[in-house]
């Protein structure tokens, strides 16, 4: 028997936060010792050898997956919140859902000018938090080197999306 990838310890449950919507559940890959370990290290092997000073992790399993992968590349990580949850000053990023908008923040000292950072999250979608991510960290002055994620949905357009904008993207998986 094949031994288990990221993809068999991804949990997809139905009509969840919608009905219609098929979310993909990384609580039960989190929970695994082997699964996370295998996201953990397979999300680093997309930018080996690259130098990286500051992981940046998305809200909210971006915390969790970023965490672990500054951890394991001895380097600081930053929060990419939501609007209102980082305590001190802040810069703000708009940007669109398919009803209204959403706005993502980053606190205006957590990186200095010049430093290379890897934007980790769970899922690409659309990209547009992804994008945000992006922007935030560039608009600090410091370089984006790339972005990975474990789960991509290609159908919503996000890797092009990223791409476009000259992104070196890593995914682990894919869901239609
Ligand atoms: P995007 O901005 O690319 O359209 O959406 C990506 C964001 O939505 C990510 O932060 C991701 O955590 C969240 N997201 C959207 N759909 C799902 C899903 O089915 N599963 C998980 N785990 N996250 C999702």
């Amino acid at each position: 028997m094949n031994p288990k990838t990221v993809k068999d310890y991804i949990r997809s449950i139905h009509d969840f936060p919608h009905e219609g919507i098929i979310f993909r559940d990384v609580t039960t890959l989190f929970a695994d010792a082997r699964g996370f370990r295998m996201a953990v290290d397979q999300l680093l092997h997309g930018f080996a050898g690259a130098r990286i000073d500051k992981v940046a992790g998305l809200e909210a399993r971006g915390f969790i997956l970023g965490g672990a992968v500054a951890h394991q590349l001895s380097t600081g990580f930053v929060p990419i919140r939501k609007k209102g949850k980082l305590p001190g000053a802040v810069i703000s990023e708009a940007y669109e859902l398919e009803y209204g908008e959403a706005v993502m923040e980053i606190h205006d000292d957590a990186l200095q000018p010049g430093e290379r950072v890897l934007i980790v999250d769970d899922l690409l979608a659309t990209g547009g938090t992804a994008e945000a991510g992006i922007k935030l960290c560039t608009r600090l002055g410091a370089e984006v080197i790339g972005c990975a994620f474990v789960i991509d949905l290609p159908e919503l357009g996000g890797r092009k999306r990223l791409e476009e904008m000259g992104m070196p993207i890593h995914t682990l998986t894919q869901f239609e």
